[in-house]
């Protein structure tokens, strides 16, 4: 699929053909222009031999079913991994990959060992939605969420990861309201203020990890080249202009970065978020080498710490660790 070779296509043809294809494409949600049975015989032939539909993916699903990992074959032979999450309520949640790997070498994330590849193209990160769109239509499922908590950096990729939303974003498309889209970072810098510029209404995550400098450093590299005094001043001026809610999330690391006096050092550290628009999402870890997940009480524990102090904190529901589909686990492999 190659939305840009699809728009070159259709601009010799009637401007409704733009509008047709994309309902064909994102909400009967084709897998063949044969099936575009509006559009004449031979531009349907020629858009398969030329903008063929077809998303080439291997799936694993986890034991429970609630989590699928694809790995999506890209056209020059690099792949990526997107995972549809199910959850109880019945929503559908698609965790889209915005990198080919990551440059950023965060020590805790399998895609972070990897290195970086390439971006992805604005629709490669379509694409990713659109296979699990189709795949769970059969079943009367729609996607209700993204989130940008696959491979990569989305800040890194910025112009794409926008295009991308656009599209997801189209009411003659796949419909997917702002509201229900989150974007992730690690915080690049001037990242979170492109963002506030925006004005559309994004979730935004902040993957922060650690209540001082020296503790980030340690296992986000890229923390030295903007510091937490930086992230705090960027998410002020974010929050103070969308009026929204950030999503703090903290990797709870086994006696790292999970004991009560350091519950009490993020406590210190959120109260500068001015306005106090956020609450912690607490994430256990999920081991992908060195170090081990905090036990589940003293996880307990540290949010009790956060609630004491006036701080709303949830815990992760953890999903598809047994397919290494769960946060930090992909890397491109099966
Ligand atoms: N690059 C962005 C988005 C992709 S990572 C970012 O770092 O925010 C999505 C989330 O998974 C981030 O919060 C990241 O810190 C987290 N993550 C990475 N490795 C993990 C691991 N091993 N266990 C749990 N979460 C992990
Ligand atoms: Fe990149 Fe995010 Fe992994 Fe860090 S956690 S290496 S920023 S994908």
């Amino acid at each position: 699929m190659n939305l840009e070779r699809l728009e070159n296509i259709l601009r010799d043809e009637p401007k409704f053909r733009l509008k047709q294809a994309k309902q064909a494409l994102f909400i009967n949600l084709i897998s063949d222009w044969e099936q575009a049975t509006n559009f004449p015989l031979e531009l349907r032939q020629r858009l398969n031999q030329e903008c063929p539909l077809e998303i080439e993916t291997k799936i694993t699903k986890s034991q429970d079913e609630n989590s699928i990992k694809a790995l999506i074959y890209l056209d020059d032979g690099l792949s990526v991994e997107t995972v549809l999450l199910n959850h109880l309520d019945g929503r559908n949640t698609v965790c889209v990959s915005s990198q080919v790997g990551c440059s950023l070498g965060c020590v805790f994330c399998a895609t972070g060992k990897m290195g970086f590849k390439r971006n992805l193209t604005r629709t490669e990160i379509v694409s990713q939605v659109l296979f699990f769109a189709r795949y769970i239509k059969s079943k009367g499922l729609k996607v209700n969420n993204i989130v940008f908590m696959g491979m990569g950096e989305p800040f890194l990729n910025y112009e794409n990861v926008m295009g991308a939303i656009e599209v997801l974003n189209d009411k003659d498309g796949l419909n997917i309201g702002a509201r229900h889209i989150s974007i992730s970072t690690v915080g690049i810098i001037n990242g979170i203020k492109k963002l506030a510029q925006e004005k559309l209404q994004l979730n935004l995550a902040l993957s922060l990890h650690a209540p001082n400098d020296d503790l980030r450093s340690k296992i986000i590299p890229y923390n030295r080249a903007n510091s937490i005094k930086n992230l705090i001043k960027d998410v002020n001026c974010y929050l103070e202009q969308t009026g929204r809610r950030l999503m703090i999330e903290y990797l709870m690391i086994d006696d790292f970065n999970d004991s009560r006096e350091q519950a009490l050092e993020l406590a210190k550290l959120l109260k500068q978020i001015d306005p106090p628009l956020y609450f912690v999402n607490l994430i256990a870890y999920n081991p992908t080498d060195e170090f081990k997940p905090s036990p589940a009480k003293r996880i307990k524990d540290f949010k009790l710490a956060l609630n004491k102090q006036g701080i709303e904190a949830t815990e992760r529901h953890r999903f598809g660790q047994d397919i290494e589909a769960a946060c930090g686990q992909l890397a491109g492999k099966l």
